[in-house]
């Protein structure tokens, strides 16, 4: 069991440290809304820190899940950030979606103060948080992965390391690609099927055992026919993670026809009032 500490107690943070205290680490947490991090200590024990790097004093890893690239420099190389307070041979590992491009910044500091550094983006939302379920796709040298892996499976079913640093970032991006187009198609579908009147929740029950079947359809068919759509991965942080793979693709080369047309249909989402809708909710734009 290892002496850790968790920056950021948000919808995926919170769970998440949870799971580590309940596995047995010794748990400091820090949140900048210092009574989240007091209510989780009240929870879970363990104790909480004013500030990033007074939290990473001492500890063996230091975990992160904060909301974007701005908020990740804040926490680590800001004054107050965990980076100066890092001990050499421990390990930082940043569950936040980010750029891929913050994760080699982050990494090259790490390493010249002789810590490691691993990016460790999530899929699974607040339901595989919760349930300690997550999949976590993770970049950065493999020694320095070994040594964080047993603490990540705390809260992932599946966790692997695909390569370089910013490898997981960049996987976290195709992920995000693959649901832009998928969810559009799927609000499609049943767009199309209300038009013609048909049973959705029949057809979807039929549809999803095929060749058309996605955890989008298992898990939101419903509720999209529903109309609901105040839970789950907020359009706001969809559009943040479609600007990063776009930014990513200017710099690849890689085109992303489909992905640039669904961003602009949640920023339209966005302007329908449904900054914090689930990702589902471009049915509600087709259907307005
Ligand atoms: P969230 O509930 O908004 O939590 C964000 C956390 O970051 C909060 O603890 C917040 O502190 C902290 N924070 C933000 N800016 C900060 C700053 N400048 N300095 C210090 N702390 C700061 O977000 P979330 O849903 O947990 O998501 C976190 C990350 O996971 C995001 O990158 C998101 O894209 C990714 N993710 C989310 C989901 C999901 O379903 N929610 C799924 C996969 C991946 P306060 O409490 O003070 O605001």
């Amino acid at each position: 069991m290892a002496k850790v500490a968790f920056l950021g107690l948000g919808v995926m943070g919170y769970p998440m440290a949870r799971h580590l205290a309940a596995k047995g680490h010794e748990v400091t947490v820090y949140n900048r809304t210092a009574a989240k991090a007091e209510k989780w200590v009240s929870e879970n024990g363990g104790r909480h820190a004013a500030t990033p790097a007074e939290a990473a004093t001492g500890q063996e890893i230091v975990f992160c899940c904060v909301g974007n690239d701005d908020d990740l420099r804040q926490v680590t190389v800001a004054d107050g950030g965990a980076f100066a307070a890092m001990g050499k041979g421990t390990a930082f590992v940043d569950h936040t979606t980010a750029s891929a491009s913050i994760a080699r910044e982050l990494d090259s500091a790490a390493r010249s103060a002789g810590f490691g550094f691993i990016d460790a983006p999530v899929s699974g939302g607040q339901a595989g948080a919760e349930n300690g379920v997550l999949t976590v796709m993770c970049g950065g040298q493999s020694d320095v992965y070994a040594y964080v892996e047993p603490a990540i499976m705390s809260y992932a079913r599946a966790a692997r390391l695909l390569g370089p640093t910013g490898s997981g970032q960049l996987a976290k991006m195709m992920n995000q690609i693959c649901i832009a187009g998928l969810v559009q198609g799927l609000a499609e579908s049943i767009h199309f099927g209300q038009r013609a009147g048909l049973d959705i929740e029949a057809v979807l029950d039929v549809i999803s055992k095929g060749a058309a079947g996605s955890w989008q359809m298992e898990n939101r068919g419903k509720t999209m026919n529903q109309a609901k759509y105040d839970f789950g991965f907020a359009v706001d942080w969809m559009r943040k993670d479609l600007s990063i793979c776009l930014d990513e693709a200017k710099l690849n080369g890689a085109l992303l026809p489909v992905t640039a047309l669904v961003d602009q249909f949640y920023a339209e989402v966005q302007g329908l009032g449904g900054k914090r809708w689930d990702t589902s909710s471009l049915l509600a734009r087709l259907n307005r």
